[in-house]
């Protein structure tokens, strides 16, 4: 007999996407293998004291890429988001822009928070980010402005987080 307890990954409207947590393992993996301080040569994020941030850097840092850079370079988003319907596609501008106001939001606040792709793309929107985190807040910001659905899956393999939402 299987429980019918946490493996499924469904979403209810009203609880948080606790399945989302998980892969944020990943990043913190990521940080833990960085000799601090560090900065990041393509974007400028700084690296110390276990996380990355947009400060000055130290005259000593180390320069390498960052986490979400590298991503962004082998083209390897940590998640996609995929928002379809009549809704999603007759209001694709005002979707997009406040997918956009999210990212510019977490972007500020966390450095590896970011979208790598956002386009219309047929009746969807595909939106692409380097961290699960922002997707997380991504489908947040959507349910809290919108009426939809939404579908998580995380690929233990590839280590990629896919949501779909239907509106
Ligand atoms: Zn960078």
């Amino acid at each position: 007999m299987k429980s019918v307890h946490p493996s499924s990954p469904s979403f209810q409207p009203g609880r948080h996407l606790e399945v989302l947590d998980e892969p944020v393992h990943d990043a913190q993996r990521d940080a833990e293998r960085i000799a601090s301080p560090a900065v990041c040569t393509e974007c400028g994020a700084v690296y110390g004291d276990g996380h990355w941030s947009w400060t000055s850097p130290p005259s000593h840092a180390l320069q390498m890429r960052c986490p979400a850079c590298r991503r962004i370079a082998e083209g390897r988003p940590a998640a996609h988001v995929t928002i379809s319907g009549q809704f999603a596609q007759e209001h694709a501008d005002e979707v997009m822009q406040l997918v956009r106001d999210v990212e510019h939001r977490e972007k500020t606040a966390h450095a590896l928070r970011r979208i790598m792709a956002i386009e219309p793309s047929g009746d969807e929107i595909e939106v692409s980010t380097t961290d699960v985190r922002l997707a997380h807040d991504i489908c947040n910001a959507l349910q809290d402005a919108y009426d939809g659905k939404l579908n998580v899956d995380y690929d233990e393999g590839e280590r990629l987080l896919r949501v779909k939402w239907v509106t």
